[in-house]
């Protein structure tokens, strides 16, 4: 993306965000401000109402990740998740956050997420995504009446950060922090990707307590300029837990333990 296209689109994020300010303030003085205020640190103060966080769609409609065991694309749980995180971010005080929903194919979609983050001049990166597990461990099944892929083998959630980003020690601290209120909610996270039998989606456990991984390799952690940390939320390849992630239920669980651990976040800063 051009110097000029992105300088337009944080003029149009400048004043989509200036509807949020309190009424009484012009839109072009919310946007006038904006634009000239120095781009904040992610070790800023966290004042929740200015406490910009964008919370990622993982994958496109194009290019939509993981199948289900059931067939169903992993863009659409993330889609649904992510606008339930972002909801309830909003309802407990986090007014300045927002749903990115990127389009495309996988490649450019990723830059365009690291990019429009910048624009936002985002405070906090957080991608949402489903797992599934490598392909030399699906089984197949019929669902439907169509050959279909599966592995009951591994469950759980699991976090990941980058230790390229430059805010590496926040994103872990944050990332911690939802970990520790996903195990309070009784959940487990998946430990298995510190098993060979992953090949090259081994990672390093940072955290063996609430299951944080380090994964560099990834651009949305390594390249935001603000914190950044990626949620699986769980394993939609296992036929029990995709059903599980499909409930309201364990939708509004995942949420509230990634609200609270942020609103914990802000609150110790
Ligand atoms: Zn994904």
């Amino acid at each position: 993306m051009g110097q000029s296209r992105s300088i337009v689109a944080g003029l149009v994020a400048s004043i989509l965000l200036a509807s949020l300010v309190p009424a009484g303030r012009s839109e072009a003085a919310a946007a006038r401000k904006a634009a000239s205020a120095k781009p904040k640190q992610s070790s800023a103060k966290c004042e929740m109402p200015k406490f910009r966080i964008v919370v990622d769609v993982g994958h496109t409609p194009e290019s939509y990740g993981a199948l289900s065991a059931r067939n169903d694309p992993e863009f659409g749980f993330n889609f649904v998740l992510a606008k339930l995180i972002t909801a309830k971010l909003k309802s407990e005080g986090f007014a300045a956050t927002r749903l990115l929903v990127t389009d495309g194919k996988a490649r450019p979609s990723l830059l365009k997420r690291v990019s429009a983050a910048k624009d936002d001049r985002a405070d906090l990166f957080l991608s949402i995504h489903h797992d599934s597990v490598p392909d030399t461990l699906l089984e197949t099944w019929e669902f439907d009446g169509a050959k279909s892929y599966f592995s009951d083998r591994f469950s759980g959630h699991s976090l990941f950060v980058s230790q390229q980003n430059p805010h590496f020690t926040t994103s872990l601290m944050l990332a911690r922090m939802i970990g520790r209120q996903l195990k309070e909610q009784g959940l487990h996270y998946a430990s298995q990707y510190t098993l060979p039998v992953m090949g090259r989606y081994r990672r390093q456990l940072l955290d063996k307590d609430v299951g944080v991984y380090r994964y560099d390799g990834l651009v949305v952690l390594s390249r935001t300029s603000s914190a950044a940390v990626l949620l699986e939320a769980g394993s939609i390849i296992n036929r029990d837990e995709e059903m599980a992630m499909n409930s309201p239920e364990r939708q509004e669980t995942v949420a509230g333990a990634v609200a609270a651990a942020i609103g914990e976040f802000c609150a110790r800063r």
